[in-house]
């Protein structure tokens, strides 16, 4: 499978170089040349199937030429074989006659991050194994794309993990999860600033081509192909599991970044009989926008229960772009230098159209959120984090109640959010076994200003000795 970028400058690449480089050199992302479709047939014939069994069918056309089948099976196995907590690694829990949440926190950290970045470290060690590489890691974390990562690159031979958090501004549990892995490749770095600050700083190190060939610098935030690829797999699951290719399913989707959302829109571009994504996103609602009146443009972002879709800019949407605008890298260049410029840019009226085909939008703010907890608590008895509960809620008040059924999906264990659930549930959700002694356990994190040339110098200086 061949790799294109979404402004059409950068070389093409295969999976291997896409894995490796996260972001194309031409500011782009990478996105295949061509989606794989599966017939109807193909797709029954995953009744019954373990998750990993389903996951290398989905995932062989898109690594086909750079990881053999073989290896593939082994790093699927060794990824949902063993690694998560539930036999069934992303269970549906039915709420109401039609409405089903798809449970993706029985991962180490909690968060369906994992599902990708457990399986995007194994592709990491492959490739630098393989070529023995060195590869540097470099990323900015609100919370749980941080320790998702670091738990999935923690101890890899040839791979150093650069986290950058912002000081004080996040949750003790989020923090302890990232600050507490103890491994000489692990550097967690807090930030005097915000996470704006932090990730201005890790898009400037990208930027900075002499620095980024001299670490062999790559990305494990969603830019990167390989964690939305990983992502498609359970759509499949869960559609055929509730009756697909013969009937179809509709999802509301927890938005930050758009990339579990465009995950799913993939799946319905391989033959997945999706009717519709709803995009929920809480008061930072640019998608939302976007779908009501055409223009995509950047807000101030505001702090909410929700911190980890606290985002303006939601960078897999580009990605959307590149297919509203027939696949043209010269019309994707042209939106986004407009919003360099501008901080936002009026989507053409054919393009907009057909957004508005696959997705619908809404937005839960905070009181709706904390409302929409206690009612699931009550009526379902079901404990939600805030995050599932924005999802819920554009579930319940724009999917249809008929034939189709509708999936929400849970995105974070509530318990990485005691204080939101407590609020509103009465209820302190308890830390899972493996994670008991989280609050008793030795942490370790250096302070930096916010100042590229100290983060670089940090970054060369290398592993922690
Ligand atoms: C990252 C995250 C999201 C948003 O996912 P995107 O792929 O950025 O849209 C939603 N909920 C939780 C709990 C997350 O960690």
């Amino acid at each position: 499978m061949k790799y294109v970028s979404t402004r059409g400058q950068a070389e093409s690449l295969n999976f291997e170089g896409v894995t490796l480089t996260g972001l194309a050199r031409d500011g782009g992302l990478y996105v295949p040349e061509t989606i794989p479709t599966f017939s109807a047939d193909k797709i029954r014939g995953m009744r019954g199937k373990s998750y990993a069994e389903v996951a290398f069918e989905v995932i062989q056309p898109f690594v086909a030429g750079s990881v053999s089948d073989g290896d593939l099976k082994k790093m699927l196995d060794a990824t949902y074989g063993d690694t998560f907590r539930h036999s069934a690694v992303a269970p549906l829990v039915q709420l109401d006659n039609n409405a089903w949440l798809l449970e993706l926190f029985h991962g180490p950290t909690l968060a369906f991050k994992d599902f990708a970045l457990q399986l995007l470290g194994r592709f990491f060690d492959h490739f630098t194994t393989t070529s023995d590489e060195k590869l540097t890691i470099l990323g900015a974390t609100s919370g749980d794309t941080g320790s998702a990562a670091i738990e999935g690159c923690r101890g890899r031979k040839n791979v150093s993990i650069f986290m950058l958090h912002p000081k004080d501004r996040v949750s003790d549990v989020q923090r302890r999860q990232m600050t507490t892995v103890i491994e000489p490749n692990v550097v967690n770095i807090a930030i005097e600033g915000t996470f704006d600050d932090c990730q201005a700083l890790v898009k400037a190190c990208f930027n900075d081509l002499d620095f980024r060939d001299n670490v062999g610098l790559t990305a494990v935030n969603s830019i990167n192909w390989a964690r939305v690829m990983a992502q498609i797999v359970y759509y499949f699951t869960s559609a055929v599991a509730l009756g697909a290719p013969d009937r179809k399913i509709s999802y509301s989707v927890p938005t930050g970044n758009f990339g579990d959302i465009f995950a799913g829109y993939i799946a319905k571009g391989m033959g997945l009989p999706i009717e519709t994504l709803a995009i929920a996103t809480n008061s930072n609602d640019i998608l939302a926008r976007t779908l009501e009146t055409g223009r995509y443009a950047s807000g101030q972002a505001s702090s909410t229960l929700s911190p980890s879709m606290d985002i303006q800019v939601s960078s897999n949407f580009e990605r959307l772009l590149f297919d509203l605008a027939g696949r043209d890298g010269n019309r994707v260049k042209a939106y986004m230098d407009t919003f360099t410029r501008e901080n936002g840019f009026d989507l053409e009226a054919g393009h907009l159209e057909i957004l508005r085909r696959d997705f619908i939008a809404g937005r839960a703010d905070d009181i709706t959120t904390q409302a929409v907890m206690k009612a699931y608590q009550k009526n379902a008895g079901y404990i939600a984090d805030p995050h599932t509960a924005v999802g819920l809620d554009v579930a319940d008040r724009l999917l249809p109640n008929g034939a189709v059924p509708k999936v929400t999906l849970s995105t974070a264990h509530p318990v990485k959010f005691g204080a939101a659930v407590e609020s509103a549930c009465g209820v302190i959700p308890e830390l899972p076994a493996h994670m008991a002694d989280l609050m008793e356990r030795e942490e370790r994190f250096e302070v930096l200003p916010n100042d590229k040339a100290d983060l670089q110098a940090r970054v060369l200086a290398g592993d922690v000795s």
